[in-house]
């Protein structure tokens, strides 16, 4: 398997990943020409995704999908509720596939868990080719052990660390923003980015990548300082960043 964060915080969202002839977007959050950009800086011809699979109706989700998938007739995977929300905005005759539970497209298995979110419902996947597994998992107020669950079964983590919380309350930020975005349904700490991580840790993580993160209430080595204070300087081998102006490089895993 192969995969390339092509944008990751709350001006937009969108994952490559690769297995065999499976080419899928996890979301296209930002708008097709950008994500068709971004594409390019990895050679990756956008007439040969296969389709897309969204975690949520957000905007910085779901932005550039209706153009997208319109323009490289692309199927849209989804929970029915996010597709639904989604559907009036998207040109006519998009093929929507909702799934029910765990699904496949070609080489790559799909296993949804919901993650609590403001925007309802909202999953993370494990993505697995049968060899190795990807968690995508950003988006979340806060973890439950459901969660962990699932992300004990990664060989890799795109993980939230959205805010470092004394910038996010002394911020700029009007306070129902405030309340929002570190509530039960809001974004990930990188403070309970850190814990979570460290109550996973596990021989079969070869890498983790924070992500989404604000770009008002958080900086790269806020989130980065913060999560190896809990996981310990083991973590220095195999945790890394992606900002939001960034595409991260291929990874192999
Ligand atoms: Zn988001
Ligand atoms: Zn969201």
């Amino acid at each position: 398997m192969r995969y390339c964060i092509l944008a990751s915080g709350s001006k937009g969202n969108s994952i490559f990943v690769e297995s065999g002839h499976a080419r899928y977007l996890v979301d296209v959050g930002l708008s097709a020409r950008k994500i068709e950009e971004r594409l390019a800086t990895r050679n990756i011809d956008p007439a040969t995704i296969s389709g897309i699979v969204l975690t949520h109706a957000h905007g910085d989700h779901v932005k550039g999908v209706g153009v997208f998938a319109h323009r490289h007739k692309l199927p849209i995977w989804g929970h029915p509720d996010t597709l639904d929300e989604i559907t009036p905005y998207l040109k006519p005759g998009p093929n929507v596939k909702p799934w029910t539970g765990n699904f496949r497209t070609e080489d790559l298995s799909w296993t949804p868990f919901e993650v609590p979110h403001d925007s309802e419902p909202t999953h993370g996947y494990l993505i697995s080719d049968g060899r190795s597994t990807l968690a995508i998992c950003t988006d979340l107020g806060h973890y439950t052990e459901r969660i962990r669950e699932h992300l004990l079964q990664a060989n890799a983590i795109l993980l939230e660390s959205n805010h470092d919380p004394e910038m996010l309350m002394s911020g700029p930020y009007p306070w129902h923003l405030k309340d929002r975005i570190s509530g039960r349904r809001g974004h990930l700490s990188n403070y309970d980015a850190g814990e979570l991580l460290r109550s996973i840790l596990n021989t079969r993580l070869r890498r983790v990548t924070l992500g989404h993160l604000s770009d008002q209430n958080n900086t790269r080595d806020k989130a980065l300082n913060t999560v190896l204070e809990h996981v310990g300087p083991r973590g220095e081998a195999f945790i890394g960043v992606i900002e939001q102006q960034t595409v991260s490089e291929m990874y192999v895993l």
